[in-house]
């Protein structure tokens, strides 16, 4: 049996709310562990997590995935005695100089106040202990490689920070608040590298997400299709299982083409976009629709084009990265794992018209009044009948972690026989 100790994240910032906390917790960590024999036990603000030997890699992947930790350990556990400790600090410190690590320091802490050291008592023997039996080792205050923590609760705990180091995404230990926590949002999906990073950021405010995809099938290919499934599927790992909503939007992009001035085509579908989705959150619960955008990008997302995006919908829409660089999502894309998939090179719908100039500072006003005339009302509604569902990421799919869909919702309900395009698609760089 291996022991885990988990530290929750910002839930002990929570006051009041913290039981409630930490309750979503512990039930997201027992489902994603379902069926593999671990128990969780809970102690005055700390986790403990009992895992069998074959639940080993699947308890420590469960646990790299869990938001709401700010950082997670393998514990040594014994008995409440100096000798015992000792032998564990030791046991600790021969393990970490194994692994390359020159300098420690020990921290401690005792709830059981019968333990006949005190905490200062624990640091200098326990310190003293460890430079003795493993002289590669030293003792480093300020800066130590490794902290060896000793914990004197209903038994003795030893662990170091190795695994434990709270990195924030990338690290061991997400932080973040626990999914679950902060009501329910639909992510707008995209095969990019942006939303995908949107979706995490707002998993990780503790927020259960459902996503739409909107495709152009048979202008966008099935592997575009199938990149954004794997996209959910990564997220989802996060998220404790996403709802993709895949919807058929060639119709409306027809529409958009036929009836709209080039230039505003692309501000037209994200509005477009913004409706369906806002119809689809609606009948989910969804109490806001998440995106990828960030200020200035590209050209549908100046300022004014975001303000256009959004007015026709009365959801709040949220934007996480909205101030992040492109430099800097790309890095919350690689932490997460979504970066590979996202770079592969299959177009999403904003193929079919990427207009060389287009709308730099649409007026609300005009792209109201051009979104009007488009009258997409029955279009949306066919496009929303129509809508295929996939479930990805679930807890109970988690076989091949981040592979993707786990469980096929009835299929793409696509026209075959389109025609091909009458326009030229061109690579969406300038959007
Ligand atoms: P991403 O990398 O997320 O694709 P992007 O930089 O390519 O973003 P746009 O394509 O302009 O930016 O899209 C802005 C946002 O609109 C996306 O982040 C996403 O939330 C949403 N979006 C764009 N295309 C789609 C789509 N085909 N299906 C669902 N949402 C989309
Ligand atoms: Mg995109």
């Amino acid at each position: 049996m291996t022991t885990y100790l988990l530290k929750p994240g910002e839930l002990t910032l929570k006051g009041g709310n913290r039981e409630s906390f930490e309750r979503i917790l512990k039930r997201n960590l027992l489902a994603l562990l379902r069926g593999s024999g671990v128990s969780v036990e809970t102690a005055n603000g700390r986790f403990f997590v009992h895992a069998p030997e074959e639940a080993r890699s699947r308890t420590e992947d469960a646990l790299d995935h869990l938001l709401g930790i700010a950082g997670w350990a393998k514990s040594r556990v014994c008995g409440k005695t100096p000798a015992a400790v000792l032998e564990a600090c030791i046991a600790e410190g021969q393990a970490l100089f194994e692994a390359g690590i020159r300098t420690f320091k020990i921290e401690a802490r005792r709830t059981d106040k019968s333990f006949p050291l005190d905490s200062y008592g624990i640091r200098r023997e326990a310190g003293a202990a460890v430079l003795e039996a493993v002289p590669g080792l030293a003792v480093d205050v300020h800066k130590p490689q490794r902290i060896i923590d000793v914990e004197i609760r209903e038994k003795a705990y030893i662990y170091s920070a190795a695994g434990s180091s709270p990195e924030g995404p990338g690290g061991r230990g997400r932080r973040g608040l626990p999914v679950g926590s902060a009501g329910r949002g639909l992510l707008l999906l995209s095969g990019g590298i942006d939303s995908p990073a949107a979706g995490y950021l707002m998993a990780s405010r503790g927020m259960k997400i459902d996503a739409v995809y909107f495709h152009a099938y048979p202008y966008t290919s099935d592997e575009a299709r199938r990149k954004v499934v794997s996209l959910a599927g990564i997220i989802g790992h996060y998220a404790l299982g996403i709802r993709l909503y895949i919807i058929n939007f060639t119709p409306v992009q027809m529409r958009i083409r036929e009836r709209a001035p080039l230039e505003w085509t692309t501000v037209l579908l994200r509005m477009a976009m913004m409706d369906c989705a806002e119809r689809l959150a609606r009948s989910r619960h969804d109490k806001c629709l998440i995106s990828g955008e960030s200020l200035s990008q590209v050209a549908s997302q100046t300022i004014e084009n975001i303000g256009c995006t959004e007015s026709r919908v009365t959801l709040p829409v949220l934007r996480p990265l909205i101030g992040i660089d492109k430099e800097g999502i790309i890095k919350i894309a690689v932490s997460i794992g979504t970066y590979e998939t996202s770079i592969l090179p299959y177009q999403d719908c904003c193929v079919l018209f990427s207009p060389l100039h287009p709308i730099l500072r649409g007026s609300i006003e005009e792209a109201n009044r051009l979104y009007e005339k488009l009258a997409l009302e029955d279009l949306i509604r066919r496009a929303l009948e129509e809508a295929a569902v996939e479930k990805c990421g679930y807890p109970e799919g988690q076989a091949i972690p981040g592979a993707g869909s786990t469980q096929s919702g009835p299929g793409l309900n696509v026209q075959e026989g389109i025609p091909p395009p009458q326009w030229e698609g061109r690579p969406c760089q300038s959007r």
